[in-house]
């Protein structure tokens, strides 16, 4: 029966956790950086919570971390209460982080000189996904450790796709990433621009998604957050920001032109810094609307 921990309990991570409490012949532990959290989360799931990441570790097969980004995972490697002090030889550390190849890199052969296998391992398919545990998660790193943590990580997930070696994961995510924001943003102006023009946008994005602009902006989140103004706080801009950064430093490093990332990455960090730490992705579309001074109506 593996023992699994689980490191991050924030708004994807907390559902993915929940899946793997309901797996048969999981084991699991949680910690949380906020204790009160994994406190809870145990007393509801029957999972133990553990006081540090040291003490989640301690015995575990497959530890996975879901934090914000790599460096915070990097973080919690060292000092007594850390990773590094309690991971088995045999361990496997999976970071679900939507995080950065380098850093990916680096922690993986930090683990690498202790035995320790990584896999970065970002996931799609949002909070619904988590929920239904029906993610897309993308990895980077051997195959043949995937293949050992494979069963654990099917407990949340319904495709699993090894995508090279360790930063491959968090590099196509990025890539991903960047294009949910270039949609988000496209969208956004031209549905402005028509309703300026008085067309409604649910006429707009009935005519779309029957065509070849559509998108799962089109086709889900604008229906079910603008034209209700519902807007639900899922996944935080902030994140967003920092996942086409990631998509758009990979491309100046490799000197591949990139000018639409380049540009959708500053629209985003000035969405970002208008809208705060705490808003959803979606809610780029009320800066565009403020610019505009018309609202998708
Ligand atoms: P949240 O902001 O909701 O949660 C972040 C979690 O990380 C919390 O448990 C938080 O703890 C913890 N945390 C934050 N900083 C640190 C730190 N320095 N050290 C230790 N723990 C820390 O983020 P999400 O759950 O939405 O996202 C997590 C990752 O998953 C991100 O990389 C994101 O891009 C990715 N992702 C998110 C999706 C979504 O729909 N939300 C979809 C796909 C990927 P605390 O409770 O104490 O704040």
């Amino acid at each position: 029966m593996p023992s699994v921990a689980f490191l991050g309990l924030g708004a994807i991570g907390r559902p993915m956790a929940a899946c793997l409490a309901k797996s048969s012949g999981i084991t699991l532990a949680v910690w949380n950086r906020t204790a009160a959290k994994a406190a809870t989360f145990a007393a509801e799931h029957g999972a133990r919570h553990a006081l540090t990441p040291a003490d989640a570790a301690r015995g575990a097969d497959v530890v996975i971390t879901c934090l914000p980004i790599s460096a915070d995972v990097e973080s919690l490697l060292d000092g007594d209460d850390g990773l590094l002090a309690a991971l088995a030889a045999h361990a496997v550390l999976v970071d679900c982080t939507s995080g950065d190849p380098a850093t990916s890199r680096r922690i993986a052969e930090r683990l690498a000189e202790k035995g320790v296998g990584y896999l970065d391992a970002p996931v799609s398919g949002g909070v619904k996904g988590a929920e239904s545990g029906t993610l897309t998660v993308m990895v980077g790193g051997d195959a043949a450790v995937l293949e050992r943590v494979r069963p654990t990580l099917e407990g949340f997930a319904k495709k699993i796709v090894h995508c090279g070696d360790v930063g491959a994961g968090d590099a196509v995510k990025a890539v991903n990433q960047a294009m949910l924001a270039i949609h988000i943003w496209s969208l956004g102006e031209g549905l402005v621009a028509l309703s300026k023009l008085g067309v409604k946008p649910e006429v707009a994005l009935e005519v779309i998604n029957a065509s070849s602009g559509r998108s799962n902006a089109s086709m889900n989140l604008f229906p079910e957050r603008v034209l209700g103004r519902a807007f639900p706080r899922t996944f935080k801009v902030a994140l967003l920001d920092k996942d086409i950064d990631i998509a758009a430093v990979m491309a100046r490093e490799l000197k591949v032109p990139s000018p639409l990332t380049q540009l959708t990455a500053d629209l985003m960090r000035v969405a970002h810094n208008a809208l705060g730490e705490e808003a959803d992705h979606v809610e780029a579309v009320k800066v565009l609307e403020q610019w505009a001074g018309q609202e998708i109506a």
